[in-house]
């Protein structure tokens, strides 16, 4: 089968070729839980740029060459003797991690001891191929109109976004302001939820007007280029009291730095996007009373919830399709910011 393998990090990310495509042995079945997925779409997300970039080397023992791609959907191909909840030529969506639960105080490496610890496209290989193998624990079923190509992204984007917005919505009443930053392919599946699940007013900042505009498509109230002054603009709109709840999509340095800045005292601020630095005074954190939390993917359950939410027109996914053979192309435009919505490559 094709697949685009991993051969090498590159921390730079200047190779024209960072991913090979090639043909590989299709993956069989081994064990009496395993189910073959014949993949639909696989979602281009800015963790792949992370694991080409080694950042999740040792937080995932990669062991390489590795096919990437953790947004998966697609059809059941083939299933393990006790496979019960599937059945061949179902449409599925893959859960990235299996819903590892933090409200259990587990950590990736416990959950890993106790699971057999397949990750496709973290630690073994993933979905950027014809064929996959995964777990039937892993595996939600699709309502029959909705199209695997169309919703791979919601397996890992989608469900950040999700399970970030349902948090932020707890602190979030009517007449209450949450800004939104970062409107990228997780950032504006965050703000149709909002708008689903809250009577909260939505701030959308991004650097980019394409962005700002697909905010104000799918529900943000007011939209900022992210300059230095969309600080005060944000502080005179919330008559100087600051944001009830941030959720940061980008997590860079000055990102975190001007969103804590907006933040009220004791405001949540939800952070996501990674690859910053976090500096507060502790003083500061005390005297302000602020909330941090980070937030993972989400459960399962919550995949299970968010897909209920686009089978009823709650949510929709912009999306650019690439076929697999465009992968290197797919990742450029991310690296460079040329999408608007989230890529999907088509095997
Ligand atoms: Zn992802």
């Amino acid at each position: 089968m094709k697949a685009a393998q991993l051969y090498r990090f590159d921390e730079s990310l200047a190779d024209s070729e960072l991913l090979v495509l090639e043909d590989v042995s299709e993956p069989v079945v081994e064990n009496p839980t395993d189910v073959i997925v014949r993949i639909g779409g696989a979602g281009v997300c800015r963790t792949d740029l992370e694991l080409i970039k080694g950042s999740w080397c040792n937080q995932m023992h990669m062991q390489l060459p590795m096919i990437l791609g953790h947004e998966n959907a697609g059809w059941v191909e083939e299933v393990g003797s006790s496979v019960k909840s599937v059945q061949i030529g179902d449409p599925v969506i893959v859960h990235p991690l299996g819903g590892i639960d933090a409200t259990r105080r587990q950590s990736i490496h416990h959950w890993q001891a106790q699971q057999r610890g397949l990750y496709p496209g973290f630690n073994c290989d993933g979905g950027f191929a014809e064929y996959m193998l995964t777990e039937e624990r892993m595996l939600v079923i699709l309502p029959a109109h909705l199209s695997p190509m169309d919703i791979a992204p919601l397996a890992d984007a989608g469900l950040t976004a999700y399970s970030a917005s349902r948090k932020a919505s707890e602190y979030l009443n009517p007449g209450n302001c949450v800004l939104v930053l970062g409107v990228g392919g997780v950032g504006h599946i965050g703000i149709q939820v909002l708008r689903a699940i809250s009577a909260t007013e939505i701030i959308a900042i991004d650097k980019s007007e394409a962005a700002l505009d697909l905010a104000r498509q799918v529900g943000a109230h007011y939209t900022f280029i992210a300059d230095e002054k969309y600080a005060s603009k944000v502080l005179a709109l919330t008559r100087w009291q600051g944001v009830d709840a941030v959720i940061d999509f980008v997590g860079d340095s000055v990102t975190i730095e001007r969103g804590l800045s907006v933040t009220r005292r004791g405001g949540h601020y939800f952070l996501v996007g990674y690859g910053g630095k976090l500096s507060i005074s502790t003083l500061e954190l005390v005297i302000s009373q602020k909330s941090i939390m980070g937030v993972l993917g989400g459960t399962l359950k919550e995949l299970r919830e968010l897909i209920t939410m686009v089978d009823r027109g709650l949510v929709t996914l912009t999306t650019r399709e690439y076929s697999l053979s465009e992968v290197n192309w797919a990742l450029k435009n991310l690296i460079e910011g040329r999408n608007s919505g989230r890529s999907v490559l088509i095997p």
